[in-house]
């Protein structure tokens, strides 16, 4: 939860005392994600990976108060395959529960854990005052195109992950969703039932896959709609700026990636500056065509760091309802 704005203490008045200038400070706003979105009002939001080294920390925190001052609806922190970036997911979640006005959506996979495990996390991020947990299967670990396989005492598939947030106390409740269809799913058909169970298990909305054909996004939302599914769909906006790591994350996420588009970054391998500024353009009017269409947000991969997603929300020069508003 965002920090509770400082009390301020009351100074005796005198007929001298000067009119004191009120200070702007930042409060939290009652909104949420599940009533920023029932109230059909457009997310701003952003995603962290938790940092394994000292120097991924600074970079992290950098990034962090960079995105802070342009209060965003929530921000995300992702949760590691496994060891020890699990803890340090759980402790960057608390941090910016506990140190920035941000509102901190936690990441949550089943793999390898068993039921008594997730109700600990769970717990460990109610007692936090965290009410905000996207509820994820994960992969299996080492290869995540390998053979999927549940902890002994553990869940099989998102949905149960859901009702059992659920069950634990009144969170709001994000999932996946895949615009180009979950790669193990072996039909659309399959894919948007097994969705649609998620929501009918208690999810508020859902973030994307990342994706670089906004069809594929709408194409979703229609397929959807054509269920009677209405959960708000957040689409997750990745910035193409470096060949070699977009190639290296579409290859693991199987999203196509647009001829056109990998070509000129590979024309600008060698020139980062170029490279970065094509991944801006690409992602802005990326941006542009999903709020035109109706998208209720934009979720940004920041990968720990702020200046290609700082760009980009300035490129699209659009009002939104902030999670914090400053006040006087
Ligand atoms: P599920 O909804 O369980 O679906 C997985 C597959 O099982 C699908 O093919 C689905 O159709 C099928 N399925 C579902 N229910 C059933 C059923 N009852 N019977 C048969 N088949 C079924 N991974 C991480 O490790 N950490 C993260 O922080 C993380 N963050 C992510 C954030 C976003 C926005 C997205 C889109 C993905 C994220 N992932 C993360 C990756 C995610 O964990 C994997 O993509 C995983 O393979 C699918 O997770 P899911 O929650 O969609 O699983």
């Amino acid at each position: 939860m965002p920090a509770a704005p400082a009390a301020t203490a009351e100074r005796p008045r005198t007929s001298r005392a000067p009119t004191p200038t009120p200070t702007p400070q930042r409060t939290p706003a009652p909104l949420g994600v599940r009533e920023l979105l029932a109230q059909g009002r457009r997310t701003f939001s952003f995603e962290f990976f938790p940092p394994k080294t000292d120097a991924g920390e600074r970079t992290l925190w950098a990034a962090v108060r960079r995105i802070e001052a342009l209060a965003p609806s929530f921000v995300s922190v992702t949760y590691g395959a496994g060891g020890s970036s699990r803890s340090r997911t759980v402790e960057v979640t608390k941090r910016i529960a506990a140190e920035t006005t941000l509102r901190p959506v936690a990441h949550l996979t089943a793999v390898g854990h068993s039921v008594a495990e997730l109700r600990h996390i769970i717990g460990q991020y109610a007692d936090a005052g965290i009410r905000d947990i996207l509820a994820l299967r994960g992969d299996p670990p080492g290869d995540p195109k390998g053979e999927w396989t549940r902890h002994a005492d553990g869940l099989t598939h998102a949905h149960e992950l859901v009702s059992l947030i659920r069950r634990l106390g009144d969170f709001t409740v994000g999932v996946a969703a895949f615009p180009e269809r979950h790669p193990r799913s072996p039909s659309w058909t399959e894919d948007i039932r097994h969705f649609a169970a998620k929501c009918h298990a208690g999810a508020d909305y859902a973030i994307t896959q990342m994706f670089f054909h906004a069809e594929d996004y709408l194409r979703l939302r229609d397929r959807l709609l054509a269920v009677g599914c209405l959960t708000p769909i957040i689409p997750e906006i990745m910035p193409a700026t470096d060949f070699r790591q977009i190639r290296r994350f579409a290859e693991l996420s199987d999203a196509r990636f647009p001829d056109a588009l990998a070509q000129r970054l590979e024309a600008a391998k060698d020139d980062p500056a170029a490279g970065h500024r094509i991944g801006v353009e690409y992602a802005t009017a990326m941006s542009e065509r999903l709020l035109a269409e109706g998208a209720p947000g934009l979720h940004y991969i920041t990968l720990n760091k702020s200046t290609a997603t700082l760009e980009i929300h300035q490129n699209l020069n659009v009002s939104h309802d902030p999670a914090t508003t400053i006040t006087e």
